[in-house]
């Protein structure tokens, strides 16, 4: 396999790992070639080390790694996370997607928090200045206290027990979090990250809410660089994190970097953060000019006077505390529990759902609703999806040999058919969809036409044109 050249600074041993058998580091002598590795060796040695693999009946590998300097993890690490079933993300932590939503007050009730561990948490007083005494009294959340999904708890306890055997059979270290259920958990810190950003943000772990969301203040999912409206995050147990993540790991080629912590914000700054947590209001109740003045669609800006919100407290004591809300709720988790569009399969369904969506909300116009879709989503994966079938790749059946164009002679040098590695159904897979759509809403002639054009388009690559040649003698 390809890995770089290193030498162990204690034995002077090469090595192709970065810890040495004799327990020395081996640092890079020479950049990455292809070497004889003793790969049952270092598995077997793996094995003696965590004393056995537990059950796993299977081990993968990986053609080859994807970083720079070719820069292995410890063959423990994946023998101990198989053994455990959890799942490693490319830049060697493990990690668990929420849905963000955005929370200022909460009961300790609704998120699995007892009485006694809120007060130990700083939960000390409720919203009323009261002593907390009773679980379902209202306090206000701590802008780095992050509520996990319930669905998360037991994934979560699965990695806090790799890590611990991580630490006492690779590290020879005392284990850390010692967790068996998940209010174990509740306590502990967290690294939250969004998708396509480099920064993590930490966070503590405080409780478990019936949804399938990561329930957190507006400032720790604008902090992560997200303005709440129902994306997808993660987060990481921060001591996962720090022992497994590396930035050698990550792949060399473009983006490889982005999804990965490469900065870890400790303190959120309400100061430093998207503009639009500072919108968020903290009043209590709306004055009755704010209604007023609503009623005249009155321009939000005219109104800032008259209201407060986050960016009036920003540099005060207030900045972090004393938020209040208009309306209460029975429980945070009183709403849908997880999102239909994850409940529906196929996208003609969700469009489907849509649209009732749409045709019960007077304020909405199902056809401008269909127009859209069929504008900003369909035709531009028609299109790109046009475009990927021409500049395609073959495959040979044989072999598997991939070629980035068709050779001349037809056949792979081995001999084997070439086949296409893009159907057709992956081309036209919205094209009917879109066609029924423009007809039953009887939307403009402009978009119908342009869809029908992208499907004579289509056609004419997957059909014959039939022109029919004709003879001089036809023309006499
Ligand atoms: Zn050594
Ligand atoms: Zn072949």
């Amino acid at each position: 396999m390809e890995v770089s050249a290193r030498k162990c600074d204690k034995c002077g041993k090469k090595n192709a790992q970065i810890r040495c058998s004799c327990g020395g580091r081996a640092e890079i002598i020479d950049e990455p070639r292809k070497q004889r590795i003793p790969i049952e060796n270092i598995y077997r040695q793996a094995l003696v080390i965590l004393e056995g693999g537990g059950n796993i009946s299977r081990l993968k590998g990986v053609k080859r790694m994807m970083n720079k300097t070719k820069t292995p993890e410890a063959m423990e690490k994946g023998i101990l996370r198989a053994k455990h079933d959890i799942y490693v993300f490319k830049d060697g932590t493990t990690r668990y997607d929420m849905t963000d939503l955005p929370v200022t007050h909460f009961k300790p009730k609704e998120i699995g928090l007892s009485v006694e561990r809120a007060v130990e948490l700083g939960y000390t007083h409720d919203i009323h200045g009261e002593e907390l005494k009773e679980e379902d009294q209202v306090v206000e959340l701590m802008v780095q206290d992050f509520i996990a999904s319930k669905s998360a708890g037991p994934y979560l306890v699965k990695v806090t027990n790799f890590v611990d055997e991580l630490l006492e059979k690779y590290y020879e270290l005392e284990p850390f979090y010692e967790a068996e259920k998940t209010t174990d958990l509740i306590g502990h810190l967290v690294v939250g990250l969004a998708p396509h950003t480099s920064g993590g943000v930490l966070g503590r772990l405080i409780g478990f809410n019936k949804g399938k969301a990561g329930y957190a203040h507006p400032f720790f999912h604008a902090a992560k660089r997200r303005n709440c409206d129902g994306d997808e995050d993660c987060i990481m147990l921060l001591l996962d994190g720090l022992l497994n993540f590396s930035q050698s790991f990550l792949p060399e080629k473009r983006g490889g970097k982005m999804d990965a912590p490469l900065v870890l914000t400790t303190r959120i700054n309400p100061d430093e953060i998207d503009k639009e947590a500072h919108n968020v209001d903290t009043m209590w109740n709306y004055p009755l000019e704010f209604y007023q003045r609503a009623m005249d669609f009155a321009d939000p800006k005219e109104l800032m006077d008259i209201m407060e919100t986050v960016e009036k407290r920003l540099g005060t004591e207030k900045q972090y505390e004393g938020f209040g809300y208009t309306h209460e709720t029975l429980d945070i988790s009183e709403g849908p529990k997880s999102s239909n569009y994850t409940r529906l399969g196929k996208m003609t369904e969700k469009m489907e759902a849509q649209i009732q969506v749409a045709k019960i909300i007077r304020a909405v116009d199902e056809h401008d609703v269909v127009s859209r879709v069929i504008q900003d989503h369909f035709i531009p994966d028609l299109m790109g999806n046009f475009n990927k079938f021409c500049l395609q790749r073959v495959r040979c059946t044989k072999c598997n040999k991939k070629y980035r164009r068709p050779p001349l002679s037809d056949k792979c040098t081995c001999g084997g058919n070439l086949t296409l590695t893009i159907h057709k159904g992956g081309v036209k897979k919205y094209l009917d969809t879109s066609l029924k759509m423009i007809e039953r809403f009887e939307l403009p002639d402009y978009l119908g036409q342009r869809v029908k054009q992208i499907e004579e388009q289509i056609d004419s690559l997957f059909e014959n044109d039939k022109v029919s040649m004709p003879s001089l003698d036809e023309f006499m």
